[in-house]
């Protein structure tokens, strides 16, 4: 990573104003003599008025140029706090961020065994998740897409049909973090009609081998993992596991309640009973050893959790038991919400943190203002001593959460998916959460994959970014080098450990 082009740019344009302020000024002081000299009686009334005219203009100018001087100063005086560094910090920063362990908030593995056996064994296991969005954004439709994870087509002919669509779309991060990885781990450097078959064939040749553990940890340097899988068969010395209680919040039949009374095996004809089978849920996960609890029901629902009394609650579970009872979000939504809180006090109760999607959502069809963190903030203000974690940097909703995570001593910024989404909104709110949020609170790295290839791109990409912003930041004379690198150990590796207490 050589030293961003932008910034010298930058400088340069900053010292030619400079320059033209500075011009400005003489030329103000000569406009000044010649109104001196005229000053004892003008030759003519003509005369007099250009003269006028011209001291107006040098007036304005000059109230101008002392204007620019003035914000100048002041702009460098909110930035520039600290010593500038020393002669190589861009390449000593860069190496550092490099070769930190990381810790990876969040990933969705499928493990090595199942991708082995599954019909995807080829360049299409790099297009199936992420990228299958945008692919399908330009234009895709989403049952084409699916015929192409089996093996009813030879890899070319599955190339020649998604073809066009990654043409489109290869532009954005969710496809170029795929040529990225490609790159960096089968040395490939694009997906064509003439690598496309070298790239499966790799791909299957790779997946006889220990490659999971090759990508991880000798690639990606991954040294934790917090997954949210069902799947436990991963090595226990990286990963750790959370788990999601939404079916008992996600309910509008009686269907939903059974069904949620089913995963732990009882009958659920009542509030009460249906709350007594959220705790042994509950119980149940933490004998699993969980160090969290996830949520994803802003894909489904407001983020908006009202407190509501148990009778309203018992009123909805009622109503919803009765067979044929049709209710509507609305009608529901009292119910959803009573869970909800039933959810908090159990996670409270165990000392868990609490993981919550907010922003972006994958796939189509979602509300983004549903996802809104800023409609949370009634939950962190009763629950002050649960941890909340705000995932996917909020996007596009980045300042509302540099206002909650610096405001609520108990909410935290994760920035899993984010680079993915956006490399650059991922930079611009990095240096602007650096700004507003203590370091304890950023987690600045997830994969959030299926597949370990992609997660190894996604950390390339973090590592770049993270590195990218330190190095402006000590650059500007806001952080000092070695600030930097506290900062950097902090968000990628040791603040997951802590707030998961991984020892
Ligand atoms: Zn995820």
């Amino acid at each position: 990573m050589k030293p961003a082009w932008p910034e010298q740019i930058q400088d340069t344009c900053e010292h030619d104003y400079i320059a033209s302020c500075v011009s400005n000024l003489k030329k103000y002081k000569r406009m000044k003599n010649t109104v001196d000299f005229y000053r004892g009686g003008f030759s003519s009334p003509e005369n007099e008025t250009r003269v006028i005219e011209k001291s107006f203009r040098t007036a304005i100018r000059f109230t101008i140029t002392l204007f620019c001087l003035f914000t100048n100063e002041l702009n460098h005086a909110q930035i520039r706090l600290r010593p500038l560094p020393q002669d190589g910090f861009e390449k000593r920063l860069t190496e550092f961020v490099n070769e930190l362990e990381l810790s990876d908030s969040h990933e969705h593995l499928m493990s090595q065994e199942s991708i082995r056996n599954s019909q995807m064994l080829d360049f299409m296991l790099l297009l199936h998740h992420y990228a299958d969005d945008d692919i399908k954004s330009a234009g895709m439709s989403k049952p084409q897409f699916a015929e192409l994870l089996t093996d009813e087509y030879t890899v070319r002919e599955k190339w020649e049909i998604v073809k066009p669509y990654w043409e489109a779309s290869k532009n954005t991060a969710y496809n170029r973090v795929v040529l990225l990885a490609i790159e960096k781990l089968f040395g490939i450097r694009e997906l064509n009609d003439q690598t496309v078959e070298e790239l499966s064939w790799k791909i299957k040749k790779a997946y006889e081998t220990d490659w999971y553990n090759h990508v991880l940890r000798e690639k990606a340097n991954i040294k934790y993992v917090i997954a949210d899988i069902g799947d436990r068969r991963f090595d226990d010395g990286m990963f750790r596991y959370v788990e999601k209680f939404d079916r008992f919040v996600r309910v509008d039949s009686k269907e939903d309640l059974l069904a949620a009374g089913e995963s732990v095996s009882m009958d659920v004809n009542s509030l009460d009973a249906f709350v007594s089978a959220l705790e042994k849920a509950f119980q149940e996960a933490i004998d699993r050893d969980i160090v969290g609890v996830k949520s994803t029901a802003a894909y489904h629902r407001t983020l908006k959790y009202e407190d509501v009394s148990k009778e309203n609650a018992r009123q909805v579970f009622d109503r919803l038991f009765e067979p044929e009872n049709d209710l509507s979000f609305e009608e529901v939504k009292p119910l959803q919400d009573y869970m909800m809180h039933r959810i908090i006090q159990q996670i409270r109760k165990y000392g868990l943190p609490f993981q919550i999607h907010t922003g972006f959502h994958a796939g189509d069809g979602n509300d983004i203002s549903n996802s809104n963190p800023a409609l949370l903030a009634n939950l962190f203000l009763e629950y002050r001593d649960v941890n909340f974690i705000l995932f996917h940097g909020s996007y596009p909703y980045g300042g509302e959460l540099a206002a909650l995570a610096k405001s609520f001593r108990n909410v935290f910024l994760d920035m899993s998916w984010l680079y993915i989404i956006s490399p650059s909104y991922a930079k611009r709110y990095l240096h602007e959460w650096i700004e507003t949020v203590p370091s304890n609170k950023i987690m600045a790295f997830g994969g959030d994959y299926h597949n370990v290839e992609n997660t190894y791109g996604h950390a390339l990409m973090a590592r770049e970014i993270v590195a990218r912003v330190l190095i402006e930041k000590v650059r500007s004379g806001y952080l000092t080098e070695s600030e930097a690198r506290e900062i950097a150990r902090r968000i990628l590796f040791t603040n997951i450990m802590e707030i998961f207490g991984i020892e």
